[in-house]
């Protein structure tokens, strides 16, 4: 078995009851954050050094916003806040001129409602009636009670029992929980000792190469046709107040979407590793991408796309690994450096490789392949030692074979029984 955690998401069926309540913390969390924040500043400017969170805590807990969160809660804003400076300075460490520190939370006099974290000495949970009792702070327990009782909802499929943690996050238009549960999974038998390499892009959402010469396409049509419709109509309307109400819904009906989405496909991919007996697949760290700004980005246009869709990549990448995982398959975060310029037939690292209508040209041995495909084969090749004469262009890797998602029942199928594109 395998001890890890999984994190559902939970609605919260009585919001008006503790709506007010949840506000209060929400602010207060804000408002402890800037403390810290203006703490901070002061170490900065004084010695320049950044203080950790433990520096905070015991330098803070005397303070009076400390005590309008739970004690647990309070310090996990000190640790967020910490955590942020820390990456900042990575950042700026690696000469990286975007990174900005975290800033204070306020518009004007109004403070935002930040997230607000309980911890197991925070929370009591009625399983049974699906109720969680989080704990307020001293300063906000009022005479009627010292904690927020919320009764929830999850995904039908879903058991919340071994809460480590109860995040409630504001969406811009009502309160959700976060469960964050501890759960042991078993842990299969890896279905082979194959591999498979992916490569996440923008024209096609994902390429895979198999060690057998299999290739695949998922050009992500469900995506594009809900951002182009969404942006067209309504998803962009933002007037001076930030979005409409209207504007709002259409942005929450796609994150849904697009969640359902990249569920789908984790999952699938996962099945077509399991008929590929693949143990072992290796996918492009995105992470790096932003270290990585030689000139490629404006020949091959792909990369910078990239960068501003890092985070929802992440997000794809770690539903897969959960799932894999529960598969017995290890999935490998690889450098992508190189992937796409690499000739994955003779080996060839050239800039002048030409890409042409999602084409791979190599000017050495004249191979012509899909260039994500090409991208997927190399990323493979970080975790292998097989030779690539198995890869070699058999036709089978300039014509993938594409599937596209139905929406409707929410899975995937190669292109030609759902119809070919013009
Ligand atoms: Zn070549």
């Amino acid at each position: 078995m395998l001890e890890t955690t999984r994190t559902y998401r939970a609605k919260i069926v009585n919001h008006q009851q503790v709506s007010d309540d949840l506000d209060q913390c929400g602010f207060s969390a804000s408002k402890l954050w800037n403390v810290a924040r203006y703490y901070t500043q002061g170490r900065w400017d004084e010695d320049g050094e950044i203080p950790d969170d433990g520096e905070l805590k015991s330098e803070l807990k005397e303070h009076e916003r400390y005590s309008d969160l739970h004690s647990q809660s309070s310090q996990r804003v000190l640790e967020e806040l910490a955590e942020s400076f820390t990456s900042w300075y990575k950042a700026r460490q690696r000469g990286d001129e975007d990174a900005n520190p975290p800033g204070y939370r306020k518009h004007g006099d109004e403070h935002p409602r930040s997230t607000v974290t309980w911890k197991q000495k925070g929370i009591r949970h009625d399983a049974k009636h699906n109720q969680l009792r989080l704990s307020k702070g001293f300063n906000l327990k009022t005479h009627r009670s010292d904690f927020i009782l919320c009764e929830y909802e999850t995904r039908p499929d879903v058991t919340v029992e071994n809460i480590q943690q109860v995040r409630a996050v504001w969406n811009g238009d009502h309160w959700e929980l976060h469960l964050v549960c501890k759960v042991e999974i078993p842990v299969e038998d890896a279905p082979g000792d194959n591999t498979a390499g992916i490569d996440l892009g923008i024209k096609n959402y994902l390429a895979i190469a198999y060690d057998d010469g299999d290739a695949e396409l998922y050009p992500g049509n469900v995506l594009k046709q809900d951002k182009h419709y969404f942006t067209l109509d309504e998803y962009d309307t933002e007037g001076e107040n930030g979005p409409s109400r209207r504007a709002l819904r259409a942005r929450q009906k796609l994150s849904r979407r697009k969640d359902h989405f990249l569920h789908a496909l984790a999952k699938h991919i996962v099945e077509r590793c399991i008929d590929h007996e693949v143990g072992h697949i290796a996918i492009g760290d995105l992470s790096e991408i932003r270290e990585d700004e030689n000139g490629e980005s404006r020949n091959w246009g792909k990369r910078g796309n990239k960068k501003l869709h890092g985070w929802e990549f992440d997000r794809f990448t770690t539903l897969l690994e959960y799932k894999a995982e529960e598969h017995g398959i290890l999935v490998d975060r690889t450098s992508e450096r190189d992937t796409s310029k690499t000739c994955s037939c003779c080996g060839r690292k050239r800039d002048a490789n030409r890409v042409e209508r999602g084409l791979y040209v190599c000017e050495s041995c004249g191979t012509t392949m899909n260039a994500d495909v090409n991208g997927a084969v190399n990323i493979r090749r970080k975790i292998t030692q097989n030779p690539p004469t198995r890869d070699m262009s058999n036709g089978r890797l300039a014509r993938p074979v594409a599937y596209l998602f139905n929406q409707t029942s929410g899975s995937f199928h190669p292109r030609e029984q759902v119809g070919c594109e013009p």
